[in-house]
This record gives structure tokens, C-alpha cells and sequence, in this order.
């Protein structure tokens, strides 16, 4: 007992642990809950029923970065999508590391809205780069879709983000976005430790 304590605490020091907050904004109904949920449980906990998150619900999965012996800590805040949590969600936003927007490709208005959240989240961090990528989800809803691929890509790029597709329900390019996101963070925090580094 006391020696795998020993070996669990030199393996976590070996293992080097970066935290990073990532927000996922959208509206609601989107499926920014069960992209969460699939990426969480390795695709298996797929909410059959409709349950609407009030204000935010907070999780923590690590990630592991490849090829090194690093890994990061996402701390993930699945937001509300009703304005009325709009206020709550306001200090939530602050200090905002990383940045997931869920739209739907069969609802047009999922596009607008999330243009509109996402400038609230970066207005929230002036002066601050925030790795982020809008992810057009319901790619299964083949006859329902009404928004192109280019039209998500181009919202993407107007607003400095990545552009990746999923469908939660299905469990595809569920983790993609996520890994990049961690992947980001790891790279954010080996510039500012090198960069520290150089005054010492
Ligand atoms: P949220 O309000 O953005 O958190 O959305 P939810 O995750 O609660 O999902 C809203 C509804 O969309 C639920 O009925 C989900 O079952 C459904 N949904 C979520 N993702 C998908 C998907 O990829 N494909 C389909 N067909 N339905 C989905
Ligand atoms: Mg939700």
C-alpha cells in the first residue's frame, strides 16, 4: 500500500499535468451536452431523452498529448445556450483558456447564435489568444441538413477558428476537436514556460 502510494506520486510528478478551461457555448438544443457526454465516456453514453442543462455543468477528462510525457487536464464547462443564463455564464467566460461552439447543420440560426456567443467569450478576454473551433454537429441528419460545410468553415475562419464536424449520435469526430483543443493548451503552456524560462 504505502509503496504504490510512493510509485503513484513519482509517477503523477513524472507525468507532467497542464490544466486548460474550455468553455462549449451554442445554443440550445445544439447537442453541446451529448458531444460532451461521448467524448467523456468513450462513446457510450449517447442522452437518448432531451434534458436541458441549467446554467453550466463542469467535468474533467485528461488528455493525453502524444509522443510526450504530458498530458493536459481539460476542465470542461458545458454552458447553458439560454440567454437567460447569460449573466452567470458572463464570469464563467472570464479567464476562458479554450473555446468549443457547437452548431447544428440542420438549424441556421445555430450559426447566428453562435457567432454572437463566441464574441461574448472573447470579449470576456481582450488582449488574449484563445485556440477554438466551431464544430457543426448532427452530421447524421443527412436529409435534414440545411447549412454546407463551407458556410461553417467560412464562419470559422472569419472569427479565427478551427472548423471540425461531428455527430454525437453516431460517436464520429467526437474526439478530434477535443484533442486539438488539449493539444493547443499543451503547446500555449510550453511557449510560456520557454519564454519564462529565458529570464531566468
Ligand atoms: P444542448 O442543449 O446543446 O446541450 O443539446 P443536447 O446535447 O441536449 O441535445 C439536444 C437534442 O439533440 C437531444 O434530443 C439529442 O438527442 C439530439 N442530438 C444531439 N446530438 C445529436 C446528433 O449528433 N445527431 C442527432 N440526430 N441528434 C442529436
Ligand atoms: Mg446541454
Amino acid at each position: 500500500m504505502y509503496f504504490t502510494t510512493i510509485f503513484v506520486f513519482m509517477f503523477t510528478e513524472f507525468l507532467h499535468t497542464y490544466r486548460g478551461k474550455l468553455v462549449v457555448v451554442g445554443d440550445w438544443g445544439v447537442g453541446k451536452t451529448s458531444v460532451v457526454q461521448q467524448f467523456l465516456t468513450n462513446g457510450t453514453a449517447f442522452p437518448k431523452n432531451y434534458s436541458m442543462t441549467l446554467g453550466a455543468e463542469i467535468s474533467t477528462k485528461q488528455v493525453k498529448i502524444p509522443e510526450q510525457d504530458e498530458s493536459v487536464e481539460l476542465v470542461i464547462i458545458d454552458c447553458s445556450g439560454k440567454e437567460v443564463y447569460n449573466d452567470l455564464l458572463g464570469s464563467i467566460w472570464e479567464n476562458a483558456s479554450l473555446l468549443l461552439a457547437v452548431v447544428d447543420v440542420t438549424r441556421e440560426d445555430s450559426y447566428k447564435r453562435a457567432k454572437t456567443v463566441i464574441e461574448q467569450v472573447k470579449a470576456k478576454n481582450p488582449d488574449k489568444r484563445i485556440p477554438g473551433i466551431v464544430l457543426a454537429n448532427k452530421t447524421d441528419l443527412i436529409n435534414r441538413r440545411v447549412v454546407s460545410s463551407k458556410v461553417g468553415s467560412d464562419l470559422a475562419v472569419h472569427l479565427g477558428l478551427l472548423y471540425f464536424e461531428a455527430s454525437a449520435k453516431d460517436n464520429s469526430g467526437i474526439e478530434e476537436p477535443f484533442f486539438y483543443l488539449a493539444n493547443e493548451c499543451h503547446k500555449l503552456h510550453a511557449e510560456t514556460a520557454s519564454s519564462m524560462a529565458d529570464f531566468a
